[in-house]
């Protein structure tokens, strides 16, 4: 019997997640991903629930284990560094990882690559779909035609831009921007996160396994014709941002400054009535974003599990797959898309006051002793 083709937008988490899953479910996976290469650093992430099972199953744990951070608390210091409280953070019994993000996309990639064509460098440029397949354009290759197509590229996915038109309709600025760094330097503590807080900011440095990351998140309206890829202009709103601050702040803004890999972006909701139309379908951050605050990497991981079986489970009826691939995995994303409110009041405090009322109440649950089991 002829395999099922399916082309995947996008190798990052969720792409060569579902790449491994359909192989061993007898498709025939081609992943096209517009970066040139996999980067092997990025922003840490977190591996837990349903998707440690899944990479369990892929046989990928122990390397993601050996790449893990040992982050177990939250340090909040002040405009002098001196330490705040601390909030414990992940879990350190192993039943769950936190993971530079270019890591995780690179093991999983490994795990799928003797199964799956991987071209890097290329993007889909056009979709046409008929009754019996999808008619692929590509900005460099050849074209292609395939059974089905997955969008897996991310937050501003190009291939739900062709599904469901312009972001504008489903993606929603949160009121805040993240942005990262990489320091070049290896943190003091590797298990801490420190982090220093102005009103309605926030600056972090993380211990990422030898080179420490900066990130900044600050509460700010959508920037009207801000574009998160022009490097020079993101840069400028982070240092207009923080300008002033205290604690270490001058010398993360020179590494912004001297960085030509800042990471920038709106922190967004991406919201849509339906995850598919008729043989393309949308996974990952692509399909249900809500980014920094959502778990987005372990739902990336189950997500991608979930449609491989689903799809899996209902030969020649794609329809039928979609179908169940999304009512399994809505279930686990709805209760995500609430969780920002409270994760955004402790880590980003909108006023004075609200950092001092944030700082007492983890100095008193610090000090609080353990509930009983
Ligand atoms: C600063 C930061 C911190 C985060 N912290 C956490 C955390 O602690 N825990 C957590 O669970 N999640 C976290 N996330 C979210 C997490 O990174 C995402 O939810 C997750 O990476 C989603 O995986 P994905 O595969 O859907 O998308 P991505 O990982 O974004 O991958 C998309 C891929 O598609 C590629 N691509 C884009 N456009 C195209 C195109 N047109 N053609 C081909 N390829 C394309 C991209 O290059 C990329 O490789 C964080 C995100 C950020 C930004």
């Amino acid at each position: 019997m002829k395999q099922t083709t399916v082309l995947i937008s996008g190798a990052g988490v969720a792409g060569p997640a579902l790449a491994y899953w359909l192989a061993r479910s007898g498709f025939r996976p081609t992943v096209v991903e517009r970066s040139a290469g996999q980067r092997s650093s990025g922003n840490p992430v977190d591996v837990r629930g349903d998707a440690m099972d899944v990479v369990t199953r892929m046989g990928a744990l122990p390397r993601l284990r050996a790449a893990a951070t040992r982050v177990s608390a939250m340090d909040f210091v002040n405009a002098s560094g001196r330490r705040v409280g601390r909030i414990p953070v992940g879990r350190t019994d192993g039943s769950e990882l936190e993971v530079p993000r270019a890591d995780l996309a690179s093991v999983l990639h490994d795990a799928a690559s003797g199964d799956a064509e991987f071209v890097f460098g290329d993007s889909i440029a056009d979709l046409r779909q008929d009754p019996d397949g999808v008619d692929v354009t590509f900005d460099r290759g050849a074209p292609r035609r395939f059974d089905l197509v997955v969008g897996t590229d991310g937050l501003h996915s190009a291939v739900r831009r062709m599904l469901f038109g312009p972001e504008s309709g489903y993606v929603r600025h949160l009121g805040m921007y993240v942005a990262t760094v990489q320091l070049g330097y290896q943190a003091d503590d590797p298990t801490a996160v420190l982090m220093y807080n102005l009103p309605g900011r926030s600056v972090s440095v993380h211990p990422v396994n030898g080179n420490a990351m900066a990130a900044f998140i600050f509460r700010s309206p959508a920037i009207a014709g801000l574009d998160h890829r022009d490097a020079d202009a993101c840069k400028q709103v982070v240092l207009d941002a923080y300008q002033g601050g205290g604690w270490e702040l001058p010398r993360l803004l020179a590494s912004v400054s001297d960085t030509d890999d800042l990471y920038f972006d709106s922190v967004s909701r991406v919201r849509l009535p339906a995850w598919s139309r008729g043989r393309v379908a949308l996974l990952g951050d692509a399909a249900s974003c809500m980014s920094l605050f959502g778990n987005g990497s372990s739902l990336a991981i189950s997500g991608a599990a979930t449609l491989a079986r689903a799809l899996a489970a209902t030969p020649g009826d794609h329809v039928a797959g979609f179908r169940a691939y999304e009512a399994e995995h809505r279930v686990r994303v709805r209760p995500t898309q609430h969780g920002r409110l409270i994760a955004g009041a402790l880590l980003v405090p909108a006023t004075r006051a609200g950092i001092a009322a944030r700082d007492l109440a983890v100095r008193v649950l610090g000090r609080s002793p353990a509930p009983a089991a």
